[in-house]
């Protein structure tokens, strides 16, 4: 049954592919909404060209709209010479401040090996990969952003930060995501691996303290502890051993930029960010400034959160018009990657971003 229910949607196309990958979301969206458009996209500058035009790459106008809206849709943050004179990416503080402000604590990255899509793995199968990685998105090492120090340019320090209830939080989100799912490929478990450095850092050991004490709350899921060296490995050589993989902030960036390029790259790969009330949507890849403006970008990975927003914006507030509609795109694009007709560049066709969005438009018409 369609709901009446209207969400505002603040969508923040950003730098470099980001205006391309959202504008393909947005289109898909309304066209698989068909004439009762239940969404309603506002749209607030963010990111590096933000920045350079206001000083800020979260304009005041862009939070405000953030807080506003039912749920935030972001295309990608970043120009490589957009630079603060520390070095860093003045773009990188769109995300990050947002996800701190909003208390987005929880970066969820999907790792799916869909029928017709290319591992990079030789031997891996659609089927064979389907997990989650789970980062802790506002402590961990990037929680010192801008309070590290520089010491006379002879040595430069950061602060990794572990609390107990920001560890609490995301690692009962990791059981709770677990119990939803039909467990890893391999064998079926549902199974939580903590992935950390507990034997280097105290940090890291406390991390898998706190993460071992919610575990004893899920006796029906599994529970595994690996170094994230040992488990950089094993997401290569045995992908499908794994359901759920919780991290914290660094660690979980890095492995899920690996995880995506098992399951055909970072184009394909949606997240959703979210805290207990808020959500904040966009592909795992960043502004890709090689390919910016060139038409060739995957869209893919944006629709793909798209969806995840969807289905966020379905369950908060039960609403199962949302919930068909995410089924409905989610099944084009996986017979679009099966029929292999029309895959970008990155996927081994040679399709622009625009004949991939006019291609799931048609279907879902
Ligand atoms: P960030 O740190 O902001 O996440 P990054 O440094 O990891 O960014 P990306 O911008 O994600 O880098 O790009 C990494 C590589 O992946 C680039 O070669 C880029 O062209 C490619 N890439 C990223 N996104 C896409 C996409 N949607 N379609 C095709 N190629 C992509």
């Amino acid at each position: 049954m369609q709901s009446d229910r209207k969400y505002d949607i603040a969508v923040i196309y950003g730098d470099g592919i980001g205006p391309e990958v959202c504008a393909a979301t947005v289109e898909v969206l309304k066209a698989a909404t068909g004439a009762k458009q239940p969404l309603n996209f506002i749209e607030y500058p963010g990111g590096a060209g933000a920045y350079l035009k206001t000083g800020k790459a979260l304009p005041d106008e862009t939070y405000a709209g953030c807080l506003n809206a039912d749920a935030i849709l972001h295309g990608a943050a970043g120009l490589p010479n957009a630079v603060y004179a520390d070095g860093t990416e003045v773009g990188m503080d769109f995300g990050l401040v947002l996800r701190a402000k909003l208390d987005l604590y929880a970066n969820i990255r999907y790792s799916k090996l869909y029928p017709g899509t290319t591992s990079h793995l030789r031997y891996a199968k659609p089927g064979d990969i389907d997990y989650v990685v789970l980062r802790e998105n506002v402590e961990g090492l990037y929680a010192s952003r801008g309070g590290g120090v520089v010491l006379r340019d002879v040595a430069a320090t950061d602060t990794l930060v572990v609390t107990r209830e920001g560890t609490e939080r995301i690692a009962r989100m990791a059981f709770e995501l677990a119990r939803k799912r039909n467990g890893a490929p391999a064998d079926g478990k549902r199974r939580v691996t903590v992935c950390d450095k507990a034997n280097v850092l105290r940090s890291y050991a406390f991390f898998r303290k706190v993460c071992a004490g919610v575990a004893k709350e899920y006796p029906d899921v599994e529970v595994e502890y690996t170094y994230v060296d040992a488990l950089s490995a094993f997401l290569v050589t045995r992908p499908s051993h794994y359901d759920v993989i919780v991290a914290e902030n660094m660690f979980g960036d890095i492995i899920s930029d690996l995880a995506a390029a098992t399951v055909g790259g970072l184009g394909i790969s949606p997240t959703a960010e979210l805290g207990d009330t808020r959500g904040y949507f966009q592909a795992a890849h960043g502004s890709a400034p090689d390919i910016a403006g060139q038409g060739i970008a995957n869209p893919l990975g944006t629709i793909l959160s798209g969806v995840l927003m969807l289905e966020w914006l379905s369950e908060k507030h039960g609403d199962a018009y949302l919930a068909q509609v995410a089924g409905k795109i989610r099944n084009v694009i996986e017979k679009l990657l099966a029929d292999g007709a029309v895959l970008t560049r990155d996927l081994g066709g040679t399709a622009t971003t625009k004949e991939v969005t006019n291609a799931i438009c048609s279907a879902l018409k």
